[in-house]
C-alpha cells in the first residue's frame, strides 16, 4: 500500500473558527471581524493498493469564493490535476474518489474527476436538506457542476468506531463514522504494511491539538456529537497505533512523513500543536 499526501493550495481561517467561544459567539464570531490564521494545507490523500488508485477528496480549485470566516489560496496550477502529477500520479488512473463530507475544499476537485464518487448517505441526505442549501446560496459555495455521487451506508463496527464501510476487498482501507463537523462526516483508516491505522481524517478536527482538547468547531450542527466523535477517536488511538491526518492541520504531512502515531498521553502533542496553531 502507498499513501500520496497531496495538497491543493492553503487556506487561512479565522481565530474564532479553530478556537471558537462558548453560547451564541461560537458562530456569530464567524461573521464578525477577526484575526485569520497563517495558511493552512487544503490536503487531499491518494491510496494505491492493490491495483487500484483511489483519492479520498479532491481539494479546492482557484474558482473558490472566500466567505467570511475562510480565505481560500489556490491558483489553477495547485489544483488536483498539478497535485496528482507532483505525486507521479494520473488523474486517469483514478478509479474511485471517496468524500470525507460534503464541503468545498474537498469537493470542488470533482471537477477533474471521471471516475466514481462515493459519500457517505448521511452526508447526501445532509446536503440536500433546506439548510444546507441555504448555507451554499448565502456563502456562494455551490456544489461542482455534475455533482452526483454514490450514496453508501455503513454498517458494523471497526476499532472504536461503531459504523463503518471496507472501501478494499482485503479490509484494509475502511470509512468510519466520524460526524461532528457535518452530520454525515466520515474519515478513511488505511492499516499500512507497518500495521499502522493511518487515519485520512478530513476536517474531524482542524488539527491534533482540537482532538485532544475536545473542542467542537464553530460550524458543527451539535456539540455533543462532535465532541462524543472526538471521544470515539481517542478510544481507537488508544487501542491501534494510529497516524492521524487532518485535512487542513499544518503538521499533518510531517506526521504522515514520520509515521508518528499518536500519543495517547495527551501533554506532549498538545503543547506542540497548539503552538504551531496559534498565529501572528
Ligand atoms: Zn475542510
Amino acid at each position: 500500500m502507498k499513501i500520496h499526501a497531496l495538497r491543493t493550495g492553503t487556506v487561512s481561517v479565522k481565530h474564532g473558527f479553530l478556537f471558537p467561544r462558548h453560547g451564541a459567539r461560537r458562530q456569530l464570531d464567524l461573521f464578525l471581524p477577526g484575526a485569520f490564521s497563517e495558511p493552512l494545507p487544503i490536503h487531499c490523500w491518494a491510496i494505491e493498493h492493490d491495483g487500484v488508485l483511489r483519492l479520498v477528496d479532491t481539494g479546492e480549485t482557484a474558482a473558490a469564493r472566500n466567505v467570511p470566516f475562510a480565505h481560500m489560496h489556490v491558483s489553477q496550477d495547485q489544483e488536483l490535476p498539478a497535485a496528482m502529477a507532483a505525486a507521479g500520479l494520473k488523474l486517469d488512473d483514478v478509479s474511485e474518489v471517496v468524500l470525507t463530507h460534503g464541503h468545498g475544499d474537498h469537493i470542488d476537485g470533482l471537477v477533474h474527476v471521471h471516475s466514481r464518487v462515493l459519500v457517505n448517505e448521511t452526508e447526501l441526505r445532509f446536503l440536500a436538506t433546506p439548510m444546507a442549501r441555504v448555507m451554499r446560496r448565502v456563502l456562494r459555495q455551490p456544489l461542482p457542476a455534475g455533482f452526483a455521487p454514490e450514496p453508501f451506508a455503513l454498517h458494523g463496527a471497526f476499532g472504536a468506531f461503531a459504523r463503518s464501510r471496507a472501501l478494499s476487498d482485503d479490509g484494509r482501507i475502511v470509512a468510519v463514522d466520524t460526524p461532528g463537523h457535518t452530520p454525515g462526516h466520515i474519515s478513511v483508516i488505511c492499516v499500512d504494511d507497518a500495521g499502522h491505522h493511518v487515519m485520512l481524517a478530513g476536517d474531524a478536527t482542524d488539527s491534533l491539538e482540537q482532538l485532544h482538547s475536545l473542542r467542537a468547531d464553530a460550524v458543527a450542527p451539535d456539540i455533543k456529537v462532535h465532541v462524543a466523535t472526538m471521544k470515539t477517536i481517542l478510544a481507537h488511538c488508544a487501542q491501534h497505533p494510529t497516524v492521524y491526518l487532518p485535512s487542513h492541520d499544518p503538521e499533518s504531512a510531517a506526521r504522515f512523513a514520520a509515521q508518528t502515531t499518536v500519543n495517547v498521553d495527551p501533554t506532549t502533542d498538545r503543547r506542540h500543536s497548539a503552538a504551531a496553531l496559534l498565529t501572528t
